[in-house]
């Protein structure tokens, strides 16, 4: 499974442990989104999956970031999302 983290507005963020239920079920439903897109993703070299940072400043401003064992499962991961 691929680690998904969140970070707004510069606090990490678990979508788990929202009080706010219309912001946990936006970061729950984004999460979701990611695990379809690149749920199954793997790297053949070294048998690991990518992990995927959503930040922005609100939930209005969220963008991702990939980082993985190396850049060919970075570049294939981002792929997916293009
Ligand atoms: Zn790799």
């Amino acid at each position: 499974m691929i680690e998904i983290s969140f970070e707004i507005n510069g606090k990490k963020t678990n979508p788990n442990n929202i009080k706010e239920s219309l912001e946990a079920s936006i970061l729950q439903s984004y999460s979701e989104s990611i695990k379809e897109s690149i749920g199954t993703l793997r790297c053949n070299k070294h048998n690991k999956v990518p992990k995927i940072l959503v930040k922005g400043k609100n939930l209005d401003n969220l963008s991702l970031e990939i980082s993985g064992c190396c850049d060919d499962i970075v570049k294939k991961a981002t792929d997916k999302f293009n």
